[in-house]
């Protein structure tokens, strides 16, 4: 036994308890600014999301990160309970998303760098603050963990609102040895924000690029991404509006034969459209387990590197 674990919502897992992990889902999103920009992005029907909690379980489902940072709409009471009822271990996000999804006078913006590193902090060593908006300053915490730090570039890239962000965000994984997972966009330039990450000491094996298989059109940069030592999420699975399950595969294929099967993450990205407790005929949690696992071994992906993927490189990300 390592010894290592996860900071999970309902405390500290061993990683021998974590079984198969997706890195990126989404179960609860409080109604708010997100469902302004994009209908999908509110979930909080605590039922629903218990049978597609189960769904997942019963798929062979042990472990997920809810990637939802703090005042947007993450409801980590909700994660708590549902992770209790479910039995799936559930890590949930400090951090801060796009900037489109919080309104202007939102206390993100007036916070300083420093204060904002001592709330990112706050989160993942005392317990994250609870409500749509998240509410500090001065809001009592609800003595859950945030396992993660989450964060968003968008296809702007780094203007210096979102660098302010990134530098208290780095400041506090640096400080706390914890995952730093990035949302990165078709045209947001990630080789510019790695190189930003890194300058400020975030070591590449805590750091976690997101979508990189839809917003890397150049298979280039992701090899690059991947040779600079970070993890690369891939998690436009079952999403045909972008690409085909074998053209995904194939991008899996690719930086497997470079020899990066050390710094794969996979997952779904799941949103209310993307759940079959809201819309039966979606992909669902399970989806990875029941459909494109099987489609990865018919292309020769080896047990091995599936037990990579799914479950030691999510740990050697994640572990406190
Ligand atoms: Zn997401």
């Amino acid at each position: 036994m390592s010894g290592r674990a996860v900071i999970t919502v309902t405390g500290p897992v061993p990683e021998e308890e974590l079984g198969f992990c997706q890195s990126h889902e989404h179960l609860f999103i409080a109604k708010g600014r997100s469902f302004e920009e994009n209908p999908a992005l509110w979930m909080d029907d605590v039922s629903k999301i218990r049978q597609e909690a189960a769904r997942y379980r019963r798929a062979g489902g042990g472990t997920l990160v809810d990637a939802q940072p703090v005042g947007c709409g993450r409801m980590c009471q909700n994660l708590r309970g549902i992770s209790l009822r479910s039995g799936v271990h559930i890590l949930a996000a400090t951090g801060f998303h796009k900037l489109r999804f919080y309104p202007p006078d939102h206390w993100l913006f007036s916070l300083s760098e420093d204060a904002l590193t001592s709330l990112f902090l706050h989160e993942l060593t005392h317990g994250m603050y609870d409500g749509c908006d998240g509410a500090p300053p001065g809001a009592e915490d609800t003595g859950i963990r945030a396992g993660l730090i989450k964060t968003a570039l968008d296809a702007c890239g780094l203007t210096a609102g979102y660098a302010r962000l990134f530098a208290a965000a780095a400041a506090a994984a640096v400080e706390a040895g914890r995952a730093l997972m990035v949302h990165i966009e078709a045209g947001s330039r990630p080789m510019a924000l790695l190189r930003f990450l890194l300058d400020r000491g975030v070591p590449p094996e805590r750091i976690i690029f997101c979508h990189t298989d839809r917003a890397c059109a150049d298979p280039g940069v992701r090899r690059d991404l991947a040779a600079a030592g970070i993890f690369l999420e891939l998690d436009t699975i079952g999403r045909f509006h972008y690409h085909s399950d074998q053209e995904e595969a194939d991008i899996f294929l690719d930086l497997l034969d470079a020899g990066f099967q050390r710094q794969l993450l996979f997952s779904l990205d799941t949103t209310r459209t993307r759940l079959k407790c809201f819309h039966p005929q979606a992909v669902g949690l399970d989806y990875l387990l029941s459909v494109f696992l099987p489609l990865l071994r018919s292309r020769g992906v080896s047990q091995e590197q599936l037990a990579l993927i799914s479950h030691h490189n999510f740990v050697s990300a994640f572990h406190a």
